[in-house]
């Protein structure tokens, strides 16, 4: 133990510098109450602050190799393997248990770095690996947390191959369709964050935690550049779309508990009501499709965070494609819609706040949206869940950036995964469905369009300059698109319409959150009891139909009318 240089019963932060007083360390479960520096915790301390008190059931060890090269440097392997265990306490570098987290059950293995840097090695590999297959034969979600410099040096390739054999761990829980979360906390590092750590479908990560396969001396050493501050952080890792969340220690257990909570909605459910989606255009006739446009557009239309704030119990809002960064134009998460656990996804313009609606890109996602949103939606595959996205949108980002970074094939894999996706969808144009930006969320087993929402292959003004050469034709233009909620449900491109306050969502978002609860749910009640194959196979024929003339295209039944 290295020498206290601070009086018995308190304890130092690394981060500022403070003595805090021990009691009051513990009660902020280690976390500084001056620069809130997140301080180390040991695999046992983080298992009593992460499970709930008594329902630690600890996993017995596993067969491994301890020294499979009879490995010498300065000292023999076995000797540093055996200080180890005298100054920890523990066997290995991961100390794995089963228990409860706000009444959820799950089995969780957690890392100590005091354990040789938390590094991977065989027994480590086997310890995690362990605890995969124990979530798997009891179906409960798998809770990791990190701490690791790396790769064991002296369990040479041996120590190399442990992520390949918990990747492969981690992707029998995916093929099971069982919930994996990982918690980052630093350091995080090496083998481990290219391993387990990135592939759990949800990655939190503690407020200042680092992350990354090299570390920043190696980098600078290997590039002779000077990074940037705060790389590798949880923070920078949010930024660039690595992780879900940072959560601060104190949030961890109701972040977590909400997760785990997450199950399958199973029918028969309760018929929603009937009357809560129109079939009809009748109550629409007679409006002018331009007055649609500027209402689907209107600044103070509610988009979709303003109804997931009215609408989704213990929403958990997911961030990040995991490859690049976070699109602030797309919201995705997972939540409860009255009562019916959901994976919402949907864009969000940001209010009538202009620095607001700058930072959301008035609702055009880039590639990174329509990634996140693909993320979330082969979440709701595995875990089972139905998915409702929310639309409104001018648009995909047209700029250089969102072209590099791959744009069309976003979009495309989104529509391709739609396709197929073996869960209810359910999708509302809530305003502006501008072309493929639009479509990317829409791929749907019920398409709903709101009252004054808009769907179109261009914008009314786009047409108007392309095709009249004059831009003044707007109103012209959104005539002849028939890009109103009437004319969508004639030719078939919608399901039924959501009502609307009088004069417009803007006017009353609490009635208009109402309006869209009741028929978003009436829809998923609807689909819920289907089976995946009845689902694929109804959602297949309706795409394949549009525009065919086929007798059950309703553009042709249309067409014959006129
Ligand atoms: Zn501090």
């Amino acid at each position: 133990m290295a020498e206290r240089e601070h009086p018995a019963d308190w304890e130092r932060c690394e981060g500022c510098g403070a003595l805090v007083y021990g009691k009051r360390w513990t009660r902020t479960l280690h976390v500084c109450p001056d620069c809130g520096h997140h301080g180390r915790l040991t695999a046992p301390q983080r298992l009593d602050q992460l499970l709930d008190p008594g329902t630690a059931e600890p996993l017995g060890a596993v067969p491994a190799l301890h020294d499979p090269l009879d490995f010498v440097d300065s000292r023999p392997y076995t000797e540093r393997l055996d200080r180890a265990r005298a100054d920890t306490g523990l066997d290995e570098a991961v100390l794995c248990a089963a228990g409860t987290v706000e009444g959820q059950p799950c089995v969780t293995a957690v890392m100590d770095f005091r354990f040789l840097g938390g590094s991977l090695g065989c027994g480590a590999g086997a310890l995690v690996t362990h605890a995969a297959r124990t979530a798997l034969a009891r179906r409960v979600p798998l809770v990791l947390v990190t701490a690791s410099g790396g790769a064991r040096m002296q369990e040479g390739v041996l120590s190399l191959m442990q992520m390949a054999k918990t990747a492969q761990a981690m992707a029998e829980l995916d093929e099971a369709g069982i919930l994996t979360v990982s918690i980052i906390t630093d350091p995080t590092y090496g083998g481990v964050a290219a391993s387990f750590a990135a592939l759990a479908d949800v990655i939190l990560a503690e407020p200042g935690a680092r992350m990354g396969f090299a570390g920043p001396r190696v980098i600078e050493q290997t590039t002779g550049e000077s990074l940037p501050e705060g790389f590798q952080t949880a923070e920078f890792l949010l930024a660039h779309g690595m992780v879900d969340d940072v959560v601060p220690r104190v949030g961890l257990r109701p972040v977590l508990g909400r997760l785990l909570g997450l199950r399958t909605p199973t029918g028969p459910l309760p018929p929603g009501d009937t009357d809560a989606i129109l079939r009809a255009a009748d109550d629409l006739a007679g409006r002018d499709p331009w007055q649609s446009v500027r209402l689907a557009r209107h600044p103070e239309r509610p988009s979709t965070l303003d109804y997931v704030r009215r609408l989704v119990d213990d929403f958990q809002e997911l961030h990040g494609d995991r490859l690049t960064e976070d699109c602030p134009a797309i919201v995705a998460g997972t939540g409860r819609l009255a009562g019916t656990p959901v994976v919402l996804i949907g864009h969000h313009k940001g209010g009538n706040d202009l620095g607001e609606r700058r930072r959301r890109n008035f609702g055009m996602a880039g590639p990174a949206g329509y990634r996140k949103a693909n993320r979330l939606m082969r979440l709701a595959a595995k875990l089972g869940l139905p998915v409702v996205t929310l639309i409104d949108t001018p648009g995909a980002h047209p700029g250089p950036a969102a072209e590099t970074g791959g744009q069309a094939a976003a979009i495309a894999e989104n529509l391709r995964l739609m396709a197929r996706l073996p869960v209810p969808i359910v999708a509302v144009l809530i305003g502006e469905g501008g072309s493929g930006g639009a479509l990317a969320l829409a791929v749907a087993d019920r398409i709903l369009v709101s009252a004054h929402g808009t769907y179109s292959v261009i914008s009314p003004e786009g047409c108007a300059a392309i095709l009249w050469k004059d831009p003044q034709a707007a109103p012209t233009a959104a005539a002849s698109l028939r890009l109103h909620p009437g004319d969508l449900l004639g030719l078939g491109v919608v399901d039924g319409i959501v009502p609307e306050p009088p004069d417009g969502a803007h006017r009353d978002h609490a009635a208009a959150a109402d309006l869209l609860e009741a028929a978003v749910t009436a829809a998923l009640h609807e689909l819920i009891p289907w089976h995946p194959e009845r689902l694929l196979a109804d959602r297949r024929a309706r795409f394949h139909r549009y525009g065919s003339g086929d007798p059950a295209d309703p553009a042709a039944a249309d067409r014959s009318q006129s």
